[in-house]
Protein backbone atom coordinates (compact mmCIF):
# COMPACT_ATOMS: atom_id res chain seq x y z
CA UNK A 1 0.00 0.00 0.00
CA UNK A 2 1.43 3.20 -1.09
CA UNK A 3 0.88 6.13 1.38
CA UNK A 4 1.76 9.53 0.78
CA UNK A 5 2.59 11.42 3.96
CA UNK A 6 3.35 14.56 4.61
CA UNK A 7 5.48 16.14 7.80
CA UNK A 8 6.56 12.62 8.82
CA UNK A 9 8.17 11.85 11.95
CA UNK A 10 10.40 9.06 12.18
CA UNK A 11 13.26 7.67 14.15
CA UNK A 12 16.16 6.35 11.92
CA UNK A 13 18.50 3.83 13.20
CA UNK A 14 21.36 2.76 12.11
CA UNK A 15 23.81 -0.05 12.11
CA UNK A 16 26.09 2.02 10.36
CA UNK A 17 27.68 1.73 6.69
CA UNK A 18 27.98 -2.31 7.09
CA UNK A 19 28.91 -4.24 4.82
CA UNK A 20 30.70 -7.57 5.42
CA UNK A 21 33.68 -5.91 8.16
CA UNK A 22 32.28 -2.63 7.34
CA UNK A 23 34.02 -0.49 4.56
CA UNK A 24 36.34 1.06 7.24
CA UNK A 25 37.74 -2.28 8.75
CA UNK A 26 37.82 -3.70 4.90
CA UNK A 27 39.69 -0.90 3.62
CA UNK A 28 42.61 -1.39 6.59
CA UNK A 29 43.02 -4.90 6.55
CA UNK A 30 44.24 -4.30 2.60
CA UNK A 31 46.28 -1.38 3.20
CA UNK A 32 48.01 -2.81 6.75
CA UNK A 33 48.58 -6.77 4.28
CA UNK A 34 50.72 -4.39 2.64
CA UNK A 35 53.16 -3.86 4.78
CA UNK A 36 54.04 -7.58 5.49
CA UNK A 37 55.04 -8.13 2.22
CA UNK A 38 58.74 -8.89 1.04
CA UNK A 39 60.85 -6.75 -0.45
CA UNK A 40 60.47 -7.51 -3.98
CA UNK A 41 56.64 -7.25 -3.48
CA UNK A 42 56.32 -4.42 -1.40
CA UNK A 43 57.44 -1.43 -3.90
CA UNK A 44 54.45 -2.25 -6.47
CA UNK A 45 51.63 -2.70 -3.78
CA UNK A 46 52.90 0.18 -1.78
CA UNK A 47 52.80 2.48 -5.13
CA UNK A 48 49.28 1.73 -5.30
CA UNK A 49 48.26 1.51 -1.82
CA UNK A 50 45.57 3.99 -2.14
CA UNK A 51 43.88 1.96 -4.68
CA UNK A 52 44.25 -1.38 -2.47
CA UNK A 53 42.54 0.80 -0.51
CA UNK A 54 39.70 1.89 -1.82
CA UNK A 55 38.88 -1.09 -3.85
CA UNK A 56 38.79 -3.22 -0.72
CA UNK A 57 35.09 -3.05 -0.51
CA UNK A 58 34.35 -3.70 -4.49
CA UNK A 59 32.91 -7.24 -3.33
CA UNK A 60 30.50 -5.70 -1.36
CA UNK A 61 29.06 -3.20 -3.97
CA UNK A 62 29.11 -5.15 -6.40
CA UNK A 63 26.93 -8.00 -4.70
CA UNK A 64 24.23 -5.86 -5.74
CA UNK A 65 24.91 -5.63 -9.41
CA UNK A 66 26.45 -8.82 -10.61
CA UNK A 67 24.93 -12.25 -10.31
CA UNK A 68 26.42 -14.36 -8.16
CA UNK A 69 28.87 -12.18 -6.23
CA UNK A 70 26.37 -12.30 -3.48
CA UNK A 71 27.61 -15.99 -2.05
CA UNK A 72 30.63 -15.21 -2.34
CA UNK A 73 30.62 -13.54 0.75
CA UNK A 74 29.51 -16.10 3.51
CA UNK A 75 28.94 -19.85 4.24
CA UNK A 76 25.86 -21.12 6.06
CA UNK A 77 28.06 -23.59 8.07
CA UNK A 78 25.08 -24.32 10.82
CA UNK A 79 22.88 -25.08 7.69
CA UNK A 80 24.95 -28.16 6.74
CA UNK A 81 24.15 -29.19 10.57
CA UNK A 82 26.88 -30.75 13.16
CA UNK A 83 30.62 -30.28 12.67
CA UNK A 84 29.55 -29.06 8.66
CA UNK A 85 33.03 -27.08 8.36
CA UNK A 86 34.91 -29.84 9.37
CA UNK A 87 32.72 -32.16 6.72
CA UNK A 88 32.45 -30.25 3.88
CA UNK A 89 34.53 -30.82 0.91
CA UNK A 90 37.47 -28.30 0.67
CA UNK A 91 37.68 -28.56 -2.99
CA UNK A 92 35.19 -26.82 -5.44
CA UNK A 93 34.81 -29.87 -7.47
CA UNK A 94 34.65 -32.44 -4.66
CA UNK A 95 31.56 -29.92 -3.34
CA UNK A 96 29.82 -30.59 -6.34
CA UNK A 97 29.92 -34.37 -5.99
CA UNK A 98 27.89 -34.05 -3.07
CA UNK A 99 25.66 -31.33 -3.41
CA UNK A 100 23.96 -29.58 -6.62
CA UNK A 101 25.40 -25.97 -7.38
CA UNK A 102 22.85 -24.16 -6.59
CA UNK A 103 22.79 -25.67 -2.71
CA UNK A 104 26.22 -24.81 -2.39
CA UNK A 105 25.55 -20.92 -3.94
CA UNK A 106 22.55 -20.50 -1.77
CA UNK A 107 24.48 -21.15 1.31
CA UNK A 108 27.25 -19.21 0.62
CA UNK A 109 30.66 -20.55 -1.12
CA UNK A 110 32.92 -18.08 0.96
CA UNK A 111 36.30 -20.57 1.24
CA UNK A 112 36.08 -22.21 -2.10
CA UNK A 113 35.81 -18.79 -3.34
CA UNK A 114 38.77 -17.47 -1.36
CA UNK A 115 41.34 -20.33 -3.36
CA UNK A 116 39.39 -19.85 -6.79
CA UNK A 117 40.41 -16.11 -6.48
CA UNK A 118 43.73 -16.95 -5.38
CA UNK A 119 44.00 -18.77 -8.90
CA UNK A 120 43.43 -16.01 -10.67
CA UNK A 121 45.31 -13.73 -9.05
CA UNK A 122 48.28 -16.55 -9.46
CA UNK A 123 47.36 -16.42 -13.02
CA UNK A 124 47.65 -12.21 -13.54
CA UNK A 125 51.02 -12.69 -12.11
CA UNK A 126 51.91 -15.15 -14.65
CA UNK A 127 50.99 -12.43 -17.26
CA UNK A 128 52.58 -9.52 -15.43
CA UNK A 129 48.77 -7.73 -15.85
CA UNK A 130 49.49 -5.01 -13.40
CA UNK A 131 45.87 -4.07 -13.10
CA UNK A 132 44.74 -8.03 -13.06
CA UNK A 133 46.92 -7.98 -10.02
CA UNK A 134 45.70 -5.44 -8.31
CA UNK A 135 41.82 -6.04 -8.86
CA UNK A 136 42.23 -9.63 -8.46
CA UNK A 137 44.53 -8.92 -4.83
CA UNK A 138 41.97 -5.88 -3.72
CA UNK A 139 38.92 -8.47 -4.02
CA UNK A 140 41.24 -11.65 -2.55
CA UNK A 141 41.57 -8.94 0.89
CA UNK A 142 38.04 -8.60 0.96
CA UNK A 143 37.14 -12.18 0.43
CA UNK A 144 39.36 -13.32 2.82
CA UNK A 145 38.71 -10.44 5.13
CA UNK A 146 35.07 -11.88 5.27
CA UNK A 147 36.30 -15.52 6.19
CA UNK A 148 37.21 -13.69 9.59
CA UNK A 149 33.73 -12.43 10.86
CA UNK A 150 32.03 -14.76 13.00
CA UNK A 151 28.65 -13.84 11.50
CA UNK A 152 29.92 -14.57 7.70
CA UNK A 153 29.57 -18.24 8.97
CA UNK A 154 25.58 -18.74 9.70
CA UNK A 155 22.44 -18.22 8.63
CA UNK A 156 21.67 -16.52 11.88
CA UNK A 157 24.30 -13.43 9.90
CA UNK A 158 22.21 -10.69 11.52
CA UNK A 159 20.72 -11.88 14.84
CA UNK A 160 17.96 -12.22 13.53
CA UNK A 161 16.87 -15.71 14.50
CA UNK A 162 17.69 -14.58 17.75
CA UNK A 163 16.25 -11.68 19.17
CA UNK A 164 19.74 -9.84 18.50
CA UNK A 165 18.73 -7.98 15.50
CA UNK A 166 21.73 -5.35 14.38
CA UNK A 167 24.28 -7.21 15.77
CA UNK A 168 26.24 -8.17 12.23
CA UNK A 169 26.77 -3.93 11.61
CA UNK A 170 27.96 -3.59 15.50
CA UNK A 171 30.25 -6.56 15.45
CA UNK A 172 32.07 -5.69 12.05
CA UNK A 173 31.37 -2.24 11.75
CA UNK A 174 31.11 -0.42 14.95
CA UNK A 175 33.39 -1.57 17.11
CA UNK A 176 36.48 -1.33 14.37
CA UNK A 177 35.73 2.20 13.90
CA UNK A 178 35.11 3.35 17.29
CA UNK A 179 37.88 1.07 18.83
CA UNK A 180 40.48 0.26 16.31
CA UNK A 181 42.90 3.34 16.22
CA UNK A 182 44.54 1.82 18.84
CA UNK A 183 44.53 -2.12 17.82
CA UNK A 184 47.95 -3.31 17.73
CA UNK A 185 48.38 -4.39 13.96
CA UNK A 186 51.77 -5.75 13.56
CA UNK A 187 51.32 -8.72 12.54
CA UNK A 188 55.24 -9.65 10.63
CA UNK A 189 56.23 -11.19 7.90
CA UNK A 190 53.88 -13.10 5.32
CA UNK A 191 54.55 -16.57 5.06
CA UNK A 192 54.06 -18.86 2.13
CA UNK A 193 50.89 -21.42 2.21
CA UNK A 194 51.79 -24.89 1.09
CA UNK A 195 47.67 -25.51 1.05
CA UNK A 196 46.15 -22.30 0.85
CA UNK A 197 42.76 -24.26 0.38
CA UNK A 198 43.46 -26.27 3.19
CA UNK A 199 44.52 -22.87 5.82
CA UNK A 200 41.35 -20.81 4.41
CA UNK A 201 39.33 -24.06 6.12
CA UNK A 202 41.13 -23.61 8.90
CA UNK A 203 40.83 -20.24 9.28
CA UNK A 204 36.84 -20.94 8.89
CA UNK A 205 36.83 -23.17 11.42
CA UNK A 206 38.36 -21.01 13.66
CA UNK A 207 35.94 -18.45 12.85
CA UNK A 208 33.26 -20.04 13.51
CA UNK A 209 34.33 -21.41 16.99
CA UNK A 210 33.98 -17.69 17.70
CA UNK A 211 30.38 -17.02 17.00
CA UNK A 212 28.99 -18.47 19.56
CA UNK A 213 30.98 -16.22 21.93
CA UNK A 214 29.58 -13.37 19.50
CA UNK A 215 26.08 -13.79 20.41
CA UNK A 216 26.31 -14.86 24.15
CA UNK A 217 27.98 -12.00 25.37
CA UNK A 218 25.91 -9.76 23.66
CA UNK A 219 23.08 -11.17 25.42
CA UNK A 220 24.71 -10.78 28.48
CA UNK A 221 25.95 -7.62 28.31
CA UNK A 222 22.42 -6.19 27.13
CA UNK A 223 21.02 -7.47 30.79
CA UNK A 224 23.36 -4.64 32.12
CA UNK A 225 22.28 -1.62 29.64
CA UNK A 226 18.82 -0.16 29.89
CA UNK A 227 17.80 0.65 26.12
CA UNK A 228 18.70 4.06 26.82
CA UNK A 229 22.15 3.10 27.60
CA UNK A 230 22.74 0.55 25.13
CA UNK A 231 22.05 3.19 22.33
CA UNK A 232 23.06 6.56 21.65
CA UNK A 233 22.30 8.67 19.08
CA UNK A 234 24.68 10.43 16.31
CA UNK A 235 24.59 12.55 13.45
CA UNK A 236 25.69 10.89 10.40
CA UNK A 237 25.01 12.53 6.74
CA UNK A 238 22.66 15.07 8.17
CA UNK A 239 20.59 12.53 9.55
CA UNK A 240 20.43 11.66 13.27
CA UNK A 241 20.81 7.91 13.24
CA UNK A 242 20.07 5.36 16.36
CA UNK A 243 24.03 3.58 17.29
CA UNK A 244 25.26 1.39 19.90
CA UNK A 245 26.69 3.58 22.92
CA UNK A 246 30.22 3.47 23.00
CA UNK A 247 29.98 2.60 26.83
CA UNK A 248 27.87 -1.00 25.50
CA UNK A 249 30.81 -1.07 22.56
CA UNK A 250 33.23 -0.98 25.24
CA UNK A 251 32.15 -3.44 27.61
CA UNK A 252 31.04 -6.09 25.12
CA UNK A 253 34.43 -5.75 23.37
CA UNK A 254 36.07 -6.38 26.62
CA UNK A 255 33.74 -9.25 27.07
CA UNK A 256 34.91 -10.59 24.34
CA UNK A 257 38.78 -10.24 25.24
CA UNK A 258 39.51 -8.36 22.06
CA UNK A 259 38.18 -10.58 19.52
CA UNK A 260 37.22 -8.19 16.83
CA UNK A 261 40.88 -7.10 17.32
CA UNK A 262 42.52 -10.24 17.39
CA UNK A 263 40.15 -11.44 14.25
CA UNK A 264 41.09 -8.22 12.05
CA UNK A 265 45.39 -8.95 12.69
CA UNK A 266 44.79 -12.47 11.52
CA UNK A 267 42.88 -11.44 8.43
CA UNK A 268 45.93 -8.80 7.75
CA UNK A 269 47.80 -11.49 8.29
CA UNK A 270 45.93 -13.93 6.21
CA UNK A 271 45.51 -11.35 3.32
CA UNK A 272 49.55 -11.00 3.31
CA UNK A 273 50.14 -14.30 3.30
CA UNK A 274 47.41 -15.32 0.28
CA UNK A 275 49.27 -12.52 -1.97
CA UNK A 276 52.62 -13.60 -1.13
CA UNK A 277 52.20 -17.32 -1.66
CA UNK A 278 50.18 -15.89 -5.25
CA UNK A 279 53.32 -14.60 -6.16
CA UNK A 280 55.51 -17.28 -5.14
CA UNK A 281 53.29 -19.82 -7.39
CA UNK A 282 53.63 -17.37 -10.32
CA UNK A 283 57.10 -17.62 -10.41
CA UNK A 284 58.14 -14.37 -8.46
CA UNK A 285 57.38 -12.03 -11.67
CA UNK A 286 59.27 -8.89 -11.29
CA UNK A 287 56.69 -6.18 -9.75
CA UNK A 288 59.31 -3.63 -9.97
CA UNK A 289 58.88 -3.87 -12.87
CA UNK A 290 55.49 -3.34 -13.12
CA UNK A 291 55.23 0.06 -11.35
CA UNK A 292 53.77 2.53 -13.94
CA UNK A 293 52.70 6.09 -13.47
CA UNK A 294 49.41 5.93 -14.04
CA UNK A 295 47.69 2.73 -14.66
CA UNK A 296 43.87 3.69 -16.34
CA UNK A 297 41.19 1.43 -15.02
CA UNK A 298 37.95 1.09 -16.42
CA UNK A 299 35.55 2.03 -13.98
CA UNK A 300 33.42 -0.83 -12.43
CA UNK A 301 30.12 -0.12 -12.55
CA UNK A 302 27.97 -0.83 -9.23
CA UNK A 303 25.05 -0.33 -10.16
CA UNK A 304 22.39 -1.85 -8.46
CA UNK A 305 20.02 -4.99 -10.39
CA UNK A 306 16.47 -4.61 -8.47
CA UNK A 307 15.63 -8.44 -9.66
CA UNK A 308 19.06 -9.41 -7.32
CA UNK A 309 17.40 -10.57 -4.14
CA UNK A 310 20.52 -10.01 -1.72
CA UNK A 311 20.61 -10.74 1.82
CA UNK A 312 20.88 -7.31 3.91
CA UNK A 313 23.14 -7.81 6.91
CA UNK A 314 23.15 -4.14 6.98
CA UNK A 315 19.58 -3.51 7.37
CA UNK A 316 18.62 -0.75 9.87
CA UNK A 317 20.86 1.45 7.46
CA UNK A 318 19.40 4.32 5.16
CA UNK A 319 20.63 2.58 2.29
CA UNK A 320 23.12 0.75 1.10
CA UNK A 321 26.37 3.21 0.43
CA UNK A 322 26.94 2.75 -2.95
CA UNK A 323 23.05 4.31 -3.02
CA UNK A 324 23.30 6.22 -0.20
CA UNK A 325 23.65 9.46 -1.55
CA UNK A 326 21.02 9.35 -4.32
CA UNK A 327 18.47 8.33 -1.94
CA UNK A 328 19.32 10.84 0.95
CA UNK A 329 19.14 13.27 -1.61
CA UNK A 330 15.53 12.28 -2.51
CA UNK A 331 14.88 12.18 0.84
CA UNK A 332 15.60 15.54 1.44
CA UNK A 333 13.52 16.89 -0.90
CA UNK A 334 10.86 14.69 0.29
CA UNK A 335 10.23 12.27 -2.37
CA UNK A 336 11.13 8.88 -1.77
CA UNK A 337 12.25 6.59 0.62
CA UNK A 338 12.74 3.21 0.81
CA UNK A 339 11.21 0.98 3.83
CA UNK A 340 12.40 -2.63 2.80
CA UNK A 341 15.46 -2.39 4.40
CA UNK A 342 14.21 -0.38 7.63
CA UNK A 343 10.48 -1.50 8.12
CA UNK A 344 11.78 -3.96 11.15
CA UNK A 345 13.16 -1.22 13.14
CA UNK A 346 10.11 1.37 12.69
CA UNK A 347 10.03 2.50 16.22
CA UNK A 348 6.54 0.80 17.34
CA UNK A 349 8.56 -2.01 16.58
CA UNK A 350 11.11 -1.66 19.33
CA UNK A 351 9.39 0.92 21.70
CA UNK A 352 11.76 3.75 20.97
CA UNK A 353 9.72 7.12 21.94
CA UNK A 354 12.02 9.32 20.00
CA UNK A 355 11.03 11.67 17.25
CA UNK A 356 13.88 12.58 15.39
CA UNK A 357 12.95 13.49 11.63
CA UNK A 358 10.41 15.50 9.99
CA UNK A 359 10.27 15.60 6.47
CA UNK A 360 7.58 15.15 3.63
CA UNK A 361 7.69 11.97 1.89
CA UNK A 362 6.13 8.96 0.24
CA UNK A 363 6.73 5.56 1.40
CA UNK A 364 6.27 2.21 -0.04
CA UNK A 365 4.50 0.21 3.24
CA UNK A 366 2.76 2.06 6.29
CA UNK A 367 4.88 3.16 9.19
CA UNK A 368 4.95 0.76 12.42
CA UNK A 369 4.36 -2.39 10.87
CA UNK A 370 6.90 -5.19 10.97
CA UNK A 371 8.37 -5.64 7.95
CA UNK A 372 9.21 -9.34 8.43
CA UNK A 373 12.71 -9.74 6.46
CA UNK A 374 13.86 -12.90 4.37
CA UNK A 375 15.75 -14.78 6.22
CA UNK A 376 16.89 -17.29 3.21
CA UNK A 377 19.58 -16.86 1.38
CA UNK A 378 20.32 -14.42 -1.03
ZN1 LIG B 1 31.91 -9.04 1.77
Amino acid sequence: MRLIILFLSIVILSSQKSQAWGFYAHQRINRLSVFSLPPEMIGFFKYHIDFMTENAVNPDKRRYAVLGEAEKHFIDLDAYGDSAVHKLPRYWQQALEQYSEAELRSKGIGPWNVYHTKILLTEAMKRKDPKAILRLAADLGHYIGDMHVPLHTTKNYNGQLTNQYGIHGFWESRIPELLSEDYDFFVGKADYLRSPQIEIWNTLAHTHAALDSVLSFEKTISTRFPEDKKYTFEERGGINTRQYSREFTLAYHQALGGQVERQMRRAVKMVADFWYTAWIDAGQPDLDGLIQNKLDFDPEKFDRDEKLKIREHEDGTLAEVSNFSKRQRLLRIGHYFDFRSFGFYSSSSIGLPAISLTFGCSIHKPIGRKTKRKNSPA
